[in-house]
């Protein structure tokens, strides 16, 4: 797996405090700053089926009351942070912008300047898969990549790239666009070229996915309709697949089973991720001829995800409390989530450049069934209520 450096450097957000009215708070609360915040997951502890679960309406009205920070991270997506927080907003009756989420895609915002000029992906044409229809090449839009490019729109130039969704065309239709450059199929080299991958959300259609990211993942330098002679050399690192310039492959969620409403947990974006693997292992030999897929695999529970939602913690918190010079360091965050796989897991593992502790909550409001879980949680509270007054007591606030 790649490392997290192109995901690092930059900041993302430019918009107002998330706590509204935080500024006239700090004139009346100016003596009175927490040295600690807090880190909500949204299903399954502020949502469940998209209901407010109770006493997650109190709480986070109390903490805006109190002038305490928080943010929202989400391995969900699919959707814009202004969107997604307006409809939070409402549900919970609780102010926000966009600057109180981080969603599993909203580190991808980094890659559109990149490091540098070389590897500024705003100009360069991107794929990106999943999602309703092409709500993320809206998302990815917003985000200010400039030439988007969906599965669909390749599938429309050129139904015969797989042929099984010639059933699905009336949906493939109703918002493919035109590809920036058309296929070339006698000299591909002239025609389409992919800089990079992204599966921004759950694959709707994983068979037309699939094919198209193989057919990337094994073409020269992303041109799409070419095949790599590198492809095989065992001479050649990895036995020269993915050395020929292909583009890099970027996953926002590793999440592989989630819970919805059906009764049994329903397969998520891990899952598509581990049928690619499948695939590509029976393609090129895989693992046991030591051959891997590179990627880059980004939300919870992993560092980088962890680290992009402190950065902004600090940079609300920083703006919230008017940027002053003594204001004293964040020492704990306390993150609050219902899946100990990537909520608790997360949280205990993650380290802080800047010093925090994060201190895990697990509640018993989603996935968490009871018994002894899988990772080990600092806390165990009934619902997200239980769980902010314990931690408000902990941090001797109340
Ligand atoms: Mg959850």
């Amino acid at each position: 797996m790649r490392s997290y450096s192109a995901l690092r450097s930059l900041s993302r957000f430019q918009s107002a405090s998330f706590l509204c009215s935080g500024r006239r708070a700090i004139q009346t609360s100016a003596t009175r700053v927490p040295d600690f915040a807090f880190a909500f997951d949204i299903d399954g502890v502020l949502l469940r089926s998209s209901k407010p679960i109770p006493g997650a309406a109190d709480s986070l009205a109390l903490l805006k009351e109190q002038n305490i920070p928080f943010i929202l991270l989400t391995n969900g997506g699919g959707t814009h942070e202004t969107e997604r927080v307006a409809e939070i907003s409402k549900k919970l009756n609780v102010p926000l912008d966009s600057s109180a989420i981080v969603q599993s895609h909203s580190p991808f915002e980094q890659l559109v300047k990149g490091e540098d000029e070389a590897s500024a992906l705003e100009h360069k044409c991107v794929l990106v898969a999943g999602g309703d229809g092409d709500n993320c090449r809206r998302v990815a839009e917003q985000y200010g990549f400039k030439n988007v490019v969906t599965p669909g729109d390749i599938f429309m130039a050129n139904p015969s790239v797989w042929p099984f969704s010639k059933n699905f065309s009336s949906y493939y239709k109703s918002f493919a666009r035109p590809l920036p450059k058309p296929l070339d199929p006698t000299d591909p080299v002239k025609g389409l070229k992919i800089d990079a991958v992204f599966v921004f959300n759950d694959p709707r259609d994983w068979a037309l996915d699939t094919q198209v990211i193989m057919d990337l993942l094994l073409s020269s330098q992303g041109h799409v309709g070419t095949l790599s002679a590198k492809n095989g050399q065992v001479d050649l690192p990895n036995h020269g697949y993915q050395q020929d310039n292909q583009p890099p492959l970027y996953f926002s969620n590793p999440d592989l089973w989630w819970a919805a409403a059906y009764p049994l947990p329903r397969l998520g974006q891990g899952g598509f991720r581990e049928a690619l693997e499948g695939v590509w292992a029976a393609t090129t030999g895989g693992p046991s001829k030591g051959i891997e897929l590179k990627k880059t695999v980004i939300g919870k529970p992993y560092q980088g995800t962890y680290e992009f939602a402190e950065r902004q913690l600090r940079r609300n918190r920083a703006r919230n409390f008017g940027d002053a010079t003594d204001l004293p360091p964040l020492k704990r965050v306390y993150m609050v989530g219902d899946n100990p796989e990537s909520d608790i897991r997360g949280a205990n593992s993650y380290r802080s450049e800047f010093g925090s502790s994060w201190h895990s909550i697990l509640v018993r409001t989603g996935v968490y069934g009871g018994g002894e879980p899988v990772w080990t949680p600092q806390t165990i509270a009934d619902d997200v209520q239980k769980g902010v007054q314990w931690a408000l007591k902990a941090s001797k606030w109340l």
